[in-house]
């Protein structure tokens, strides 16, 4: 059983493809997301189905696999079986030989869960179509209201947290503004939008060298995005934000801050770091029983002395590590040699023609690496015909600026019609 069809929870089901195994991927969407381009459909360039895959075309392609949309509710490893609700029928006990639970990370608001309902995070295609939402109807406020300070406050996009996410949806957003929406309104002037990227760090990007970090925050401050790093958020609520006790009046706060393991973590009842993730040994299983694997953000792992970082690779990696090794013992074949992470190289893109790259001694950024990182991304997509529409929807996007998924789907109304 495999929980969680996300990069780690695909790679393993890949890896037992020729197995003799029967596998069930649980999970509680039915599509594999690709999060790299999520923060695309946040900001209207591509549309939801653009970025994912229904698990249920895997199935067709691979004889071995069924599907179960259910969400886990506990686990008992001592009794190989795991309780879920499959939605409109209720509870089941599914009883497994081998489990490997993937189900990745969610937004962290490091003890302050109230601000959830005005910042939301961006980890599903429902939270990028909230973004979305929220960005466009801002617009729309703004251009209809008399009320100038209103509108200055419909007009600030706050970004907490300038991680790899945080600095892409800001950069996304400046050009959103300068290019797309530019003569858009009569009212308003979409440019005049004032971005705000805060970060408690002292630099943008902390993943990565320090160099980038500064061609990063120099290509944010072209595009004009402000970034305030150091800077702690004490409060957020409906007006905005309170960071280092200076209240910038916000309609649109994004939490591109924290993240922490899946709470199915704890149903393994084994040990974790303080995200919440489990503390696998180097096989990727808990030391409690040598059937229970867990892959991908919610493992835990330290490779060399230094944590093995939360990215697609690493997760696909593990994946396909777990799904050898099970299919290694199907066999009755002792386990191999112990996991190990091959770092092919972090990257992040900050708006049109520049991205930057780090890869070994390779410190780089710039229009080239951009090239390389549209081509890399593209072929990454889950299914041919999503790479097809991508390519295609940023080709129009780069020669005229504009954005194809620019709909609101349900315009935000006054509190009282509501
Ligand atoms: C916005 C964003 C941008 C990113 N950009 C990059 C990038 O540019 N490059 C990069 O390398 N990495 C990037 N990452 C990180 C990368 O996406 C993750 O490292 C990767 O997705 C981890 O894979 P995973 O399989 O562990 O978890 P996930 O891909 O998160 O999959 C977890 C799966 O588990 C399922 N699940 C969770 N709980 C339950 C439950 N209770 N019951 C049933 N199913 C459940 C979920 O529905 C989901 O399908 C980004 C992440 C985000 C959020």
């Amino acid at each position: 059983m495999i929980i969680g069809g996300g990069f780690a929870g695909i790679a393993a089901a890949h890896a037992l493809k020729r197995s003799n195994v029967d596998i069930l991927l649980l999970d509680r969407r039915n599509h594999h997301i690709f999060q790299p381009l999520l923060y695309q459909v946040a900001t209207a360039v591509l549309a939801p189905s653009e970025i994912a895959a229904p698990f249920r075309q895997l199935e067709a392609k691979q004889k071995n696999l069924s599907v179960l949309l259910a969400e886990v509710k506990a686990i008992n490893p001592a009794a190989r079986a795991v309780e879920v609700i499959c939605p409109g029928v209720g509870s089941r006990k599914v009883e497994y030989d081998f489990l490997v639970v993937a189900t990745g990370m969610r937004p962290s608001y490091f003890g302050h869960d109230e601000f959830a309902r005005f910042a939301p995070g961006l980890k599903t295609l429902n939270d990028a179509e909230t973004i979305r939402t929220k960005i466009l109807s801002a617009f729309e406020l703004a251009e209809s209201t008399d009320d100038e300070k209103e509108r200055a406050r419909q007009m600030t996009f706050v970004l907490v947290g300038a991680g790899p996410t945080g600095v892409e949806l800001a950069a996304s957003i400046a050009q959103l503004v300068s290019v797309t929406l530019r003569k858009n309104f009569r009212n308003i002037d979409p440019a005049e939008s004032r971005i705000v990227l805060l970060d408690g760090g002292a630099r943008v990007l902390s993943t990565f060298a320090e160099s980038l970090s500064k061609k990063v925050a120099r290509r944010l401050d072209k595009l004009g995005v402000e970034v305030l790093t150091g800077v702690k958020v004490e409060r957020v609520d409906d007006q905005g934000v309170i960071a280092a006790g200076e209240r910038i009046p916000s309609a649109t706060v994004l939490w591109t801050a924290g993240v922490a393991a899946s709470p199915v973590i704890k149903m393994l009842g084994t040990t974790m770091d303080r995200a919440g993730r489990a503390l696998v040994g180097p096989f990727l299983h808990i030391p409690e029983a040598p059937e229970v694997f867990v892959a991908g953000d919610a493992a835990a792992i330290t490779q060399d002395g230094h944590p093995v970082p939360g990215v697609a690779q690493a997760a696909i990696q593990q994946g396909r590590f777990v799904g050898r090794l099970i299919a290694h013992r199907a066999k009755g074949r002792k386990d191999g040699r112990p996991f190990r992470y091959r770092n092919k190289g972090n990257m992040a893109v900050v708006g049109k023609n520049f991205a930057v790259l780090e890869v070994g001694w390779l410190r780089t950024g710039g229009f080239l690496t951009w090239l390389v990182w549209a081509a890399l991304h593209v072929l990454a997509l889950p299914q041919l015909q999503n790479r097809f529409r991508v390519q295609t929807q940023w080709f129009w996007s780069y020669l005229t600026g504009q954005r194809s998924s620019r709909l609101i789907s349900e315009a935000p109304r006054p509190p009282e019609s509501r």
